[in-house]
């Protein structure tokens, strides 16, 4: 730890950034996951699509629904995602890349058939947990009428 990250520590932006970073696999990810395999759902975990090279937080292959949770600070939220005023040359084109990378990475999952779906850290858990359960529900409905390519009945066998 350098003395330039004590000093950070002091801003509102490095405690938020810190508060995200214990939040990865104990936060709200979690939460939904827990919240989602409580109403039966499975699924896979920070994987990624076959043939894309986009790393999903919660994956359901067969019916092609990819949830992302999305840490208020690091996407930028429109609601607490606060403007940092320490080290703004550092933090904001950081998450300016991040929101770009987001908006790629649902082009290249709706190009490929996925459904992309955000949560933000902020939703309540239920809610989320219902829009996921809803996405996946469509998609397996989809599946049941055949509407959804057949190769991936296959790749989903192989593994
Ligand atoms: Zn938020």
């Amino acid at each position: 730890m350098s003395t330039r990250y004590v000093s950070w520590a002091s801003s509102v932006a490095a405690r938020s950034v810190m508060r995200a970073n214990r939040k990865v696999n104990t936060g709200p990810e979690l939460k939904l996951r827990s919240a989602l395999h409580r109403i039966g759902l499975r699924f896979r975990v920070l994987s990624r699509p076959a043939g894309l090279n986009v790393k999903v937080d919660i994956l359901f292959p067969r019916m092609k629904v990819a949830v992302f949770v999305d840490g208020c600070f690091w996407h930028g939220c429109p609601e607490h995602g606060t403007t940092p005023r320490t080290n703004a040359d550092y933090w904001i084109p950081k998450i300016e890349r991040t929101q770009h990378r987001d908006v790629q990475n649902d082009k290249v999952l709706r190009a490929a058939g996925w459904e992309p779906i955000h949560v933000w850290e902020h939703e309540p858990v239920n809610l989320a947990a219902e829009r996921v359960a809803a996405a996946v529900q469509i998609g397996s409905t989809v599946n049941r009428l055949g509407r959804r390519p057949r190769l991936e009945a296959t790749t989903l066998r192989r593994r």
